[in-house]
């Protein structure tokens, strides 16, 4: 129950990639909490693009408990697919084979998921639901901290890309809410190599860390268990 704050702080990070390591350390470092979601199928060692110095590549599936012991893995699909645009049969398939694969690699029950490219159908939202989901994440940015009612449409504050990422990450820290507030943070975390925006995720993390009111939970943790 977020240990009874009104306010708390989640990320979300996709596709199981090694940058996920360094964002681990740095989370780790400032207190924070996070949920990576990962895709069985491609967690394996092969270039995702590689274009010197940069480098991004999956996590294969026998590094993975290592790196996400600390952190909260959700499915992604297991091939990371269109699921707006596939048959019901092949939905079903990808979102329980995912979960199913997942909880035996980490011993862990799967309780939730993004859509890959944040794309769904209200048949994809049901399958979901039936395949034991009780979150599925979209891509959707509300700039606002308001704490989601639809779990399975779920929405963020915003991706780290957004121009306003540090002026909502103080907005938040300085309001006094009367009623449960969260901040939503998603994103890739090869784009921190890619866009060279390692110095803007510590900037985030240094100004929402360590905060008697703030609650720093992984996206169960605050979306499941919340006041
Ligand atoms: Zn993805």
């Amino acid at each position: 129950m977020w240990n009874g704050k009104m306010k708390a702080v989640t990320l979300s990070y996709d596709d199981g990639v090694t940058q996920d390591i360094r964002l681990i350390e740095l989370l780790d470092r400032y207190g924070l909490r996070a949920t990576f979601n990962l895709n069985p199928d491609r967690q394996r060692a092969q270039d995702i693009f590689s274009k010197p110095p940069i480098t991004v590549r999956h996590l294969t599936m026998e590094e993975l408990p290592g790196v996400y012991a600390q952190h909260e893995v959700a499915g992604h699909t297991c091939s990371h697919l269109h699921l707006e645009q596939a048959d019901e049969a092949t939905v079903r398939e990808e979102i329980a084979r995912c979960r199913d694969t997942l909880a035996q690699r980490f011993g862990r029950e799967i309780t939730g998921m993004a859509y890959p490219y944040g794309t769904y159908t209200d048949r994809v939202v049901e399958i979901a639901r039936e395949e034991g989901m009780r979150y599925a994440r979209t891509c959707i940015q509300t700039e606002t901290f308001a704490v989601p009612t639809d779990l399975m449409r779920l929405p963020t504050t915003c991706r780290h890309a957004n121009p306003r990422l540090l002026e909502l990450a103080r907005a938040f820290v300085d309001s006094e809410p009367e009623t449960p507030q969260l901040f939503f943070l998603w994103g890739h975390s090869y784009e921190f190599d890619q866009f060279e925006t390692w110095p803007l995720i510590e900037e985030f993390c240094r100004i929402v860390s360590g905060r008697e009111d703030i609650f720093y939970g992984t996206n169960s943790e605050v979306l499941l268990d919340r006041p």
